[in-house]
């Protein structure tokens, strides 16, 4: 029997992902060092605040995220796990609306604002449509949170990968990797010695623009962008792209005794078949494996 692997576009095996929120004014500095560098982003939008001082105005961002991810971020930035559902709702649901007119997409994704969640506000979002949830605070902390506190735990502490490189098994509670400034430069290396062609390997990097500004860090993103761009073994991708990904391969229609494949989306699908043969099925496409 073939033994199949789903795998990222060009078959690739590890993922880079960015998410930075709240479309203030050094977005255009950030968005300037990506496209520099090919590396791609997802962007939380607060359409109530919009036109707020410090942020970018909505009549800029078609041009200035073209080629990157608009996302939800909620209206205007509430902790929303505090709010009635109807006002978790209407945050959703507006900033979607508002930010489909001018980006001209479906807006699928969301970040948490203030890192307010619940099990509630996972399940409204997912009903309006919402396809993944980015949470605040990420692997790396969580790792130095449960050596902090392992001591006073019963048991061990689990919190994915160590090396914080894992897949995601929730896309509704979204945790990265690790904030930018939580050891980015030491993350990126790590990641890009990842070698085992058997296993996905995501990094997933979080923050906001304006962060670089005031601690005068800007060289970090520079930096970071400059070591892991134009590597052979990475997608660059946005967050909705990984989902979407994931969402083409797990409609496959595979042959009982995996001999062939079926394709119903309209997006390619790509497979590593017996190790190291590369398919890619087109969509609407039937494929010999
Ligand atoms: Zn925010």
């Amino acid at each position: 029997m073939n033994k199949v692997y789903k795998a990222f576009p060009g078959g690739k095996h590890k993922v880079l992902t960015l998410s930075y929120d709240d479309g203030k004014e050094e977005d255009r500095r950030l968005v300037k060092i990506l496209n520099k560098y090919g590396i791609k982003a997802t962007f939380n939008l607060n359409s109530d605040l919009a036109d707020t001082k410090g942020r970018i105005p909505m009549s800029e961002w078609k041009e200035l995220y073209a080629g990157h991810e608009v996302a939800a971020h909620t209206c205007n930035h509430p902790t929303i796990a505090r709010c009635p559902g109807s006002e978790i709702a209407g945050q959703i649901l507006n900033d979607r609306i508002e930010l489909e007119k001018v980006m001209g997409y479906p807006v699928r994704g969301l970040a948490f604002p203030n890192g307010s969640y619940d099990d509630r506000c996972c399940n409204i979002a997912s009903d309006l449509g919402i396809e993944y949830a980015r949470l605040v605070g990420d692997k790396y902390a969580a790792v130095h949170a449960a050596k902090k506190y392992a001591k006073y735990a019963e048991g061990p502490i689990l919190v994915g990968d160590e090396n914080g490189f894992d897949m995601p098994s929730d896309y509704m509670r979204w945790l990265f990797t690790c904030h930018h400034n939580h050891n980015l430069i030491q993350f990126g290396k790590d990641f890009m010695s990842l070698k085992k062609c058997q296993y996905l390997y995501m990094m997933s990097v979080w923050g906001h623009s304006f962060e670089f500004e005031k601690d005068n860090t800007w060289y970090l993103i520079e930096e970071f962008c400059e070591m892991i761009s134009g590597q052979d073994d990475i997608w660059y991708a946005t967050n909705i792209e990984i989902v979407d990904n994931e969402k083409v391969f797990s409609n496959l229609k595979f042959a009982a005794d995996n001999s062939f494949v079926y394709n119903p989306s309209a997006a390619s699908a790509w497979l590593v078949v017996n190790d190291n043969n590369i398919v890619e099925v087109k969509g609407g496409e039937t494929v010999q494996l």
